[in-house]
């Protein structure tokens, strides 16, 4: 069975950032596409609530949580993240304890949101800035662009400006830009690497795919602006790179290539992933892992690069932005159809709620299929359901294959 052996290496780099946040002076939250540079300049160590939520999802405990969450009135079918985190905190446990040894969540010195990916965020991280009395800033980008301009660049560099103080009287550090400007060239470094281990999988067979970028997109997300997450994707470019050369991949027959959209269903990421290699099918690439490419940081204009990267990412495009990243995806990675995963508690992040597959199929002749099911509650998702469609969706990629060669 093909395995990507930097694993191992992964789950000490991740074990090890999970315990030095159960060690560090200062923390800091923020969300997975917040301002992490900027924190990391300070001296803060970063927990991502997010990061939490989908280890929730993972390890198969949201849905024992949730609960509790909507027992203080919150909705069912609101994010999950959100739900399965909340109802964890209120029982007093966490993952980090089993997996990590952690007594609980790290206390947050400073709270930062980003809406630019949903507003859900500014709910969830005002829980818990009442709950630690803790100070918290709230980053307001323009949503669903087209091309962002260079009027919304400098309004959300303002806002991250705007945040100096704050993180100054948290940290108890003052501001110093040469700090910000390389924890940025860290990010970028990483980032192009990141890009590069997802672009592997243009070869055929592919030899990384949604399903285990998944798992490895663990340090782009919590770990940018550090030089661990540059030396791991490092070390996991050069293994992909040797198993190209060596035409070694995720399946020994690539009869099809797919491209999945949306979330990860955390809870069934190996079984699903299984279903696929069972189908010699590889799920080359995604939205959701290509969400942690950063091209625009620029440790020469540190505000104002970390301001349109974190504005122009994919989620917060328009329809029309998205239409063309998605064909650019299809053809680099030459994918024969396009899964697009309604994950049922985040409009925010699925694309098939409003039409899109449809009038992508339309205009670009890529078949396409919704799956439904969600990033932590499995209770929106029927295994048995989706084997079939997927199967049969694989089935008919193939068929078309075949009639087109
Ligand atoms: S983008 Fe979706 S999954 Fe992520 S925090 Fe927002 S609502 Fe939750």
């Amino acid at each position: 069975m093909y395995e990507i052996k930097s694993s191992s290496l992964l789950r000490s780099v991740m074990k090890d950032y999970f315990t030095g946040l159960g060690l560090a002076p200062k923390v800091a939250w923020c969300t997975s596409v917040g301002p992490a540079e900027l924190l990391r300049s300070f001296g803060f160590e970063i927990y991502f609530p997010e990061n939490h939520g989908a280890l929730l999802g993972a390890t198969r405990q949201a849905g024992e949580f949730i609960p509790a969450t909507i027992n203080l009135g919150y909705a069912g079918d609101i994010c999950s993240y959100l739900t399965g985190d909340i109802g964890a905190y209120l029982n007093k446990k966490t993952p980090l304890t089993q997996h990590y040894g952690l007594a609980g969540i790290p206390k947050p010195d400073l709270i930062v949101y980003n809406t630019n990916q949903c507003r859900e965020v500014q709910d969830w991280f005002n829980f818990y800035a009442k709950e630690f009395n803790c100070p918290i800033i709230g980053i307001f980008p323009p949503r669903h662009i087209e091309e962002i301009t260079d009027a919304e660049i400098k309004d959300v560099s303002a806002q991250f400006k705007a945040m100096i103080p704050a993180c100054e009287k948290s940290s108890g550090q003052k501001f110093d830009i040469d700090k910000f400007r390389k924890t940025i060239k860290l990010s970028r470094e990483a980032t192009d690497l990141w890009k590069k281990v997802l672009a592997t999988a243009k070869a055929s067979p592919a030899p990384i795919g949604f399903f285990d970028s998944s798992i490895h997109m663990g340090p782009i997300v919590v770990l940018r602006g550090t030089e661990i997450a540059k030396e791991y994707y490092r070390i996991l470019l050069n293994e992909l790179e040797l198993n190209v050369s060596a035409k070694i991949g995720i399946v020994k027959e690539e009869n099809t290539r797919i491209y999945w959209d949306g979330m990860p269903i955390w809870g069934k990421l190996r079984s699903l992933s299984d279903l696929f290699v069972q189908n010699n099918s590889s799920v080359v690439a995604s939205t959701y892992c290509n969400s942690w490419i950063f091209d625009s940081f620029d440790p020469e204009d540190p505000f104002d690069s970390s301001a349109k990267a974190y504005t122009e990412i994919f989620i917060n495009r328009s329809e029309n932005a998205k239409m063309k990243l998605l064909k650019q995806m299809a053809d680099d990675f030459r994918v024969d159809g396009m899964i697009f995963h309604d994950a049922k508690t985040c409009f925010n992040n699925s694309n098939a709620r409003f039409g899109l597959p449809l009038r992508f199929y339309k205009k670009y002749n890529i078949p396409v299929m919704v799956i439904e099911g969600d990033l932590c509650d499995l209770r929106f998702y029927s295994e048995g359901q989706s084997i079939t469609k997927i199967e049969t969706f694989i089935e008919q990629l193939e068929s078309l294959k075949v009639t087109n060669e």
